[in-house]
């Protein structure tokens, strides 16, 4: 009976839903091109007026190649004679939804709807498709497919990850140790709002957790970006706070690699890979998000120390953390992202009643629902000292690009 969910010729139906959400996207592109490029040259000021159109464009975009990935995949398993109802349903809605999205509007935040319409583009034609998607969504079709996610575990059709050996070695231990160690308690720690115990973050240290990518030299496990994904996401499997925590460790020990002097990697990169030194990173501020070169916390140069004063937000870990990736403004008169710096500030641990116990510094837990088990912090500095030999690279000016980069690295 329940095969009979499966739409009538699904393969080319995906690859007809691919193509309309293509056809769709390059209208709006072209509509978006009026708009910001009239003359052929994309122009800043009409971009960046435009911004909501050219976000739309972008999620347009993002819509139809995922479309376009999912058609293929089915026509994959198809050939191999794995297409079954597991992985057909859910691609059928997952095709419904986008389409009807890209006809009437695309949700790019709660409040903000993108709308083809909105920029003089015709979706009319999908009304067609969308009638044939339809009965491919139905409540029948979604309570059939959480009942089909209980027994899929495991399913190589659908956790086929495409990974080398030893990344499927690495995201079978992981995703062991997360059914065991994380899943059973996660619920427990976010209900009464723990931090995660300690004795976790040493028995990830003990598995590599902290130091994967780093060079074998400074301890780490010398494995690529990719093995960082594939641990985040069989820890996250467990639980979202597990599986971020390598990040800020990850994002320390790329900046002090690629841009330290040899004197910070000695002592610091031993340790962020053996997960002795826990790192957070300090860089969003209260009116300073996005636009990161626009920062104001500033550190000013006085008797071999940077001084700190300023105040940061949603910073993560930051209580417990040992190590603080600093981004500040030390060119006073600057207002861009020239003007910054990185500082690998030292700070005690704190706790839950004292989470800052250091001089020219304070602050308290945010109280959101963020990632519990690490909790956000506003920080506020009033003159926090920083030696100078704590400058990245023994060079100021550079912290923005020196984050970009490290950003850019992860890609
Ligand atoms: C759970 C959590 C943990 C965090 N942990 C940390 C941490 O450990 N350390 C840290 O430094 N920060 C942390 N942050 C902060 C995070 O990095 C910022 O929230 C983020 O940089 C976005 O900044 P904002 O919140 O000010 O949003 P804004 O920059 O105000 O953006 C608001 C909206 O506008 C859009 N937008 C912004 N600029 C543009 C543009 N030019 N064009 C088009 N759209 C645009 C954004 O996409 C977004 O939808 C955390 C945030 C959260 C929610």
């Amino acid at each position: 009976m329940t095969e009979a969910l499966i739409l009538p010729r699904i393969v080319p139906l995906l690859h007809r839903s691919a193509k309309a959400a293509d056809a769709v996207t390059a209208r709006v592109r072209l509509a978006v091109e009026a708009l910001v490029a009239p003359g052929g040259r994309i122009d800043r000021h009409r971009l960046d007026a435009e911004q909501h159109a050219a976000h739309g464009l972008a999620w347009c975009a993002a819509y139809a190649e995922t479309l376009r990935q999912v058609a293929l995949w089915a026509e994959r398993l198809e050939a191999a004679g794995a297409l079954g109802e597991a992985e057909a349903l859910p691609a059928q809605l997952l095709a419904f939804e986008y389409v009807s999205q890209m006809a009437g509007g695309l949700p790019m935040n709660q409040g903000e709807m993108f709308r083809p319409t909105d920029l003089g583009v015709s979706t009319d034609d999908l009304a067609p498709l969308l009638a044939e998607l339809r009965p491919g969504a139905s409540q029948a079709v979604k309570t059939r497919i959480v009942a089909l996610l209980e027994g899929v575990s495991g399913r190589a059709s659908l956790e086929a990850s495409g990974l080398d050996e030893t990344l499927e070695a690495i995201r079978d231990q992981f995703t062991d140790f997360s059914r065991t160690r994380v899943a059973p308690f996660a619920q427990g720690w976010h209900l009464r709002d723990e931090l995660i115990p300690l004795s976790l973050l040493d028995e990830l240290a003990g598995l590599g957790v902290f130091g994967l990518t780093l060079p074998e030299h400074w301890g780490g496990a010398g494995l690529g970006k990719t093995a960082m994904c594939v641990v985040s996401e069989a820890l996250s499997r467990g639980w979202i706070a597990a599986g971020s925590l390598g990040t800020r460790s990850e994002i320390a020990a790329e900046l002090i690699l690629a841009h330290g002097t040899e004197d910070q990697k000695a002592r610091l990169l031993p340790g962020i890979a053996s997960g002795a030194i826990i790192p957070t990173a300090v860089f969003t501020e209260p009116d300073t998000g996005s636009d990161l070169g626009a920062l104001r916390t500033r550190a000013e140069r006085s008797g071999g120390a940077w001084k700190v004063f300023g105040a940061k937000t949603w910073i993560t870990h930051a209580a417990r953390a040992d190590l603080m990736t600093l981004l500040v403004r030390t060119e006073p008169g600057t207002k861009d992202h020239r003007g910054l710096s990185m500082l690998l500030a030292a700070k005690p641990r704190g706790t839950d009643a004292e989470p800052f116990p250091a001089p020219g510094m304070s602050g308290g837990e945010i109280g959101v629902i963020g990632y519990r088990g690490m909790k956000e912090y506003d920080i506020a500095f009033d003159g926090f000292e920083v030696p100078e030999a704590d400058l990245l690279g023994g060079q100021t000016g550079k912290g923005f690009s020196q984050l970009m980069a490290t950003f850019e690295s992860a890609r």
